[in-house]
């Protein structure tokens, strides 16, 4: 399994591809698919489908004319599928914690909301696509329509669960290094969020 990123847009989103066997998965395509396309053909990769982090427009902005140009379909949690302005026969939909093969890769929809009802991380091995629910040394906002604070501490408290060598892909390079990645290691004994979201779980909504 190999993983490109790309940096795209004016927002600093990162569109993954990760491949496996010559197929592709690819979790966000956002805003200059001309990239995507060129990636996909200098690799000869076969894309098997999309995978949404969440519904944000900053995240699916393109994706229609992707998904249509290889005949594939987005996966997306149920509670965000409405705030994706997709059709809905780009759309496979989910509710909650969801697992799936695809493309002969085990993928584990970890239901994540607090940014949005229905953002999730996704979990290829050890690898997780936390969207914009964890970002190095900080986590998503919590003050947008449908955004949810005491939901987010709740949501880093179980990704603070898994295993430190967990490799995170945020879902913008917002990293200090100018990227978006980092390990759960790292975030537990960094990130102030989860630090509060794991300490003060009870004042998390005031103080964020
Ligand atoms: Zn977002």
């Amino acid at each position: 399994m190999k993983v490109y990123i790309l940096q795209l847009g004016e927002m600093a989103n990162c569109t993954y591809v990760v491949e496996h066997k010559g197929k592709a998965l690819i979790i966000d395509p956002t805003w200059d698919m001309k990239a995507i396309y060129k990636l996909i053909e200098e690799e000869k990769l076969t894309p098997e489908a999309v995978l949404f982090t969440h519904g944000h427009y900053d995240h699916v902005t393109g994706s229609h004319e992707l998904m249509t140009k290889y005949k594939i379909k987005g996966y997306i949690n149920a509670a965000d599928a409405y705030n994706s302005n997709l059709p809905e026969e780009d759309l496979i939909t989910y509710e909650g914690d969801y697992k799936t093969k695809i493309a002969g890769l085990n993928v584990e929809f970890l239901s994540t909301p607090g940014h949005t009802k229905g953002s999730v991380c996704i979990k290829i091995g050890d690898i997780l696509f936390t969207g914009d629910t964890l970002f190095p040394n900080a986590c998503g906002r919590t003050d947008l329509p449908g955004s949810n604070p005491r939901e987010m501490s709740k949501s880093l408290q179980r990704l603070a669960k898994l295993p430190g060598k967990t490799i995170v892909y945020a879902g913008h390079s917002y990293g200090a290094d100018g990227t978006g990645n980092t390990t759960i290691e790292k975030e537990v004994k960094n990130n102030p969020f989860i630090k509060m979201a794991l300490r003060e779980p009870d004042n998390f909504e005031d103080i964020i």
